[in-house]
């Protein structure tokens, strides 16, 4: 008899973005001339640059003749592709690492949630409130969250991250927690962490034998110069620390797939002899087993990123986004409402007026201007009161939306 993972059947559906479909889709019914315009979804609009383009299509023409086919490539990618990283998006910030630690990806979202699997089922895990949903269900997969009761898992340390705090959030009281889970600049808050700030948290894991899984997939928004972009900024950090990044919210690679894994060599945990076990073996291990590889397209398309016309033109199109993220939060802030994020972050987080709930302002927002945010309880219950707006729009949508939530307010 074949059984199942029983921990699957104690993941919580995922309704977030379906219920706001339904409900999207129930006032478009009942009135359908009204023309909703979306700021809820995460998801990039602006198309692929040229100098990526042109690589892409360079490789399509390799791949069509005998000599520049490429079959199966390097689990960890190509050197190509890891040389031009270590040399644009380390060295500059000082931060040395060598190409074995690199390990390039299909996307942050797998590594993200894949990487737990190389440790002990009963690790306790903290994450930020609210959080990336990934970190979260990708632990109960395989049992170490315990159960959910009361909108939280009993087997999870949350670290409330609200404006109470400055969106600064405490290190873990009480059980220390052995993997910690950091998403700078966050989503869904917008907000960023100092280097002081992020040193606290290698201080952390260094003196309590914890390992940090540091998600930069935003780091490309950073626009303050001291704002760190790597952990490894931080004295101590490649012993503790993983970092994801990805190219998906950087250069519009969210249909094209490409990111990658930092695992220094100097990450290690422990067995119950009290052995050291370095990850980055593991995970090459486990690379080796269960991936064969980003498309020799993507990584052609990725390495593009770095040429001088590409760095000028991803840039260009992060400008084009942070110009909605300053519109947002000047006109929300106009109107008096209380934002955060916006600055280092294609996401603006807005406190709900009046103390209304998530799905309550979501809901008025929806037919009082016909504009669509995220509620940020759908984040965790640390998002309650709030809602998440996305710059990831065009400029016309944004500003239109911007134009409505005006007339609404008044
Ligand atoms: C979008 C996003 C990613 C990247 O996902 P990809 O799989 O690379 O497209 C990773 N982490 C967070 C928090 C994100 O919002």
């Amino acid at each position: 008899m074949a059984l199942v993972n029983t921990h699957f059947l104690n993941l919580q559906a995922n309704y977030l973005f379906a219920d706001i479909a339904k409900k999207v889709n129930a006032f478009k019914v009942m009135h359908p001339k009204a023309d909703v315009i979306s700021l809820g979804i995460g998801d990039v609009t602006q198309p692929l640059c040229p100098a990526v383009i042109e690589a892409m299509h360079k490789a399509v023409d390799e791949m069509a003749t005998a000599d520049g086919f490429r079959g199966y490539g390097p689990e960890q990618g190509y050197d190509f592709l890891r040389e031009a990283i270590l040399k644009n998006d380390f060295q500059p910030r000082g931060v040395r690492l060598s190409i074995d630690e690199v390990f390039i990806n299909d996307g942050a979202k797998s590594d993200t949630g894949n990487f737990q699997e190389l440790l002990h089922w009963d690790n306790f895990i903290g994450v930020t409130d609210p959080v990336y949903p990934v970190y979260i269900d990708s632990n109960v997969m395989i049992g170490r969250c315990g159960t959910f009761r009361d909108g939280r898992w009993t087997n999870v340390c949350y670290l409330p991250t609200t404006a109470e705090n400055g969106f600064v959030p405490a290190l873990p009281e009480g059980r220390p927690v052995d993997v910690i889970y950091l998403c700078y600049p966050n989503n869904p808050t917008g907000t960023v962490i100092t280097k002081q700030e992020l040193r606290r948290w290698v201080n952390y894991a260094l003196k309590n034998d914890a390992l940090i899984l540091y998600d930069a997939a935003y780091q490309a928004y950073i626009q303050d110069p001291d704002i760190p972009r790597s952990i490894y900024e931080i004295r101590g950090a490649r012993k503790c620390a993983v970092e994801f990044r990805s190219f998906s919210k950087t250069a519009g690679f969210t249909g094209v797939r490409c990111g990658y894994t930092v695992v220094p060599k100097d990450v290690t945990v422990a067995n119950f002899e009290g052995e050291r076990i370095p990850l980055n073996q593991l995970w090459l291990r486990r690379q080796c087993t269960k991936f064969n590889g980003t498309s020799y397209i993507s990584q052609r398309a990725a390495e593009a990123i770095f040429s001088p016309e590409g760095k000028e033109q991803v840039s260009a199109t992060i400008g084009y986004y942070m110009q909605n993220a300053r519109n947002m939060l000047q006109t929300l802030r106009s109107l008096g409402y209380e934002c955060y994020g916006g600055e280092n972050a294609p996401y603006v987080w807005m406190r709900t007026p009046d103390g209304m709930s998530s799905w309550s302002f979501f809901e008025a927002l929806l037919y009082g201007a016909n504009v669509v945010c995220t509620p940020g309880v759908g984040f965790g219950p640390s998002g309650e009161g709030y809602v998440r707006f996305t710059a990831f729009g065009t400029h016309e949508k944004t500003d239109e939306a911007l134009r409505r939530i005006q007339s609404w307010n008044k």
